[in-house]
């Protein structure tokens, strides 16, 4: 039955089950895979879900309800009303309360024979080592280039399997790094992408139902690195379109020039992974902190006093649809062609959702030739805030 090491020793009479679990298992206890020897393993097994998002919410649930003892979750976000699209470990009563409080109360509620370890805080270089060296499995599922690099250093210089997923709109991928038998994440990806470049699921969406799929995928990984059955994901990138609803397989090799699992390895211990990663949000901000800007305020005002100011929204269409303020739609991706309709005397305000775009469009029409051009501090999403709270949020 066992095609493999099982990662937890058989716990033999370290570990009993009590009838409640017996009865409760049942349908692992009957599979031979499985059976009162598995049962027992997977009971004895700590596995650490980093972050209770999207990913986090499935792999804690499934992994809670399969049986195994002890669970760690990392997160210090708290609940907001826009992650219940998709994180299904939170409920509407939680907006507002703190991602591993609920969690835990889910988790807990599910199976209150799970050890349930809560850390209420950010993974750093500081802290990942001595968090995740209490567990036998890691469970990456954070949405961020730095975390994920640094779950994986971590998981490579102590020797521990690190089950890997990630999503992006309707396409997702789960693999299983494992430097002592396979690649790593830095064999894959050796380098993050520059930053922006890749728009994170804040920026572009990502179906509800996608890090169900995937996030169960890797709670299936975890379940059988722990039991030591069947074909993990090592070596392998499972690549899932749902718009296709189609898999597709790439085979990785493992880099004998990878920074930290090669040959000569020169990443020996963990390092400042929002360097590494160009630290995305300080350059979207000076981004933004090029361009003259006037803020949500100062324009009510001058549209109130009926000022001579063009307002342009530079969204898309499906998203003028969500939310808008009634003025003129011009997406960022058609000004460059539709600048004769403006007029370069005129004065200009620019917004977008959250400025990022608007400060595109405002240095656009700068190298253009138009001088009175104005970037909406904080867009839509200010205006809605400080203005207009009848204007939805998205
Ligand atoms: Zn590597």
């Amino acid at each position: 039955m066992q095609t493999r090491q099982p990662l937890v020793a058989s716990p033999n009479g370290a570990i009993e089950l009590s009838n409640e679990e017996i009865a409760r298992y049942s349908r692992h206890l009957i599979m031979p895979e499985v059976a009162l020897d598995g049962q027992k393993k997977l009971k004895a097994a700590k596995v650490l879900t980093v972050g209770t998002g999207g990913l986090g919410s499935p792999l804690a649930l499934y992994l809670a309800a399969a049986g195994v003892g002890t669970i760690g979750i990392v997160d210090f976000d708290v609940v907001d009303e826009s992650n219940l699209q998709r994180q299904i470990i939170h409920g509407t009563s939680d907006v507002g309360r703190p991602k591993v409080e609920s969690a835990y109360e889910k988790i807990k509620d599910i199976n209150p024979n799970v050890e349930v370890r809560v850390h209420e805080e950010a993974l750093t270089s500081e802290n990942a080592l001595e968090i995740l060296d209490d567990y036998d499995v890691i469970v990456d599922g954070t949405d961020n280039f730095p975390t994920r690099y640094l779950v994986n250093d971590a998981c490579v210089l102590l020797n521990k399997p690190n089950v890997y997923g990630s999503i992006f709109r309707f396409e997702g991928q789960a693999s299983v790094f494992y430097a002592e038998e396979g690649p790593c994440y830095r064999c894959l990806y050796p380098e993050p992408p520059p930053p922006g470049l890749v728009p994170s699921c804040a920026e572009g969406g990502v179906l509800g139902i996608l890090p169900g799929a995937i996030g169960t995928i890797q709670a299936t990984e975890t379940a059988k690195l722990i039991l030591g059955i069947g074909e993990p994901l090592i070596g392998r990138l499972l690549l899932y379109d749902a718009l296709g609803m189609s898999f597709r397989e790439m085979k990785l090799r493992k880099d004998p020039n990878c920074p930290i699992c090669g040959e000569n390895p020169t990443v020996t211990e963990l390092i400042d992974y929002q360097e590494f990663c160009g630290i995305p949000q300080a350059n979207a901000a000076e981004e933004e902190n090029g361009v003259p800007e006037i803020t949500v305020e100062e324009l009510k005002q001058k549209m109130d006093r009926g000022e001579d100011i063009n307002v342009l929204d530079v969204r898309e269409p499906h998203e003028y649809e969500v939310a808008n303020i009634g003025v003129r739609l011009l997406p960022l991706g058609e000004l460059p062609q539709r600048l004769a309709e403006l007029d370069r005397d005129e004065n200009f305000a620019i917004h977008c959702k959250t400025g990022a775009r608007s400060a595109r469009a405002v240095r656009l029409l700068q190298d253009a030739g138009f001088e009175k051009v104005y970037n909406v501090k904080g867009g839509i999403t200010a205006w809605s805030e400080e203005i207009d709270p009848s204007v939805p949020k998205y």
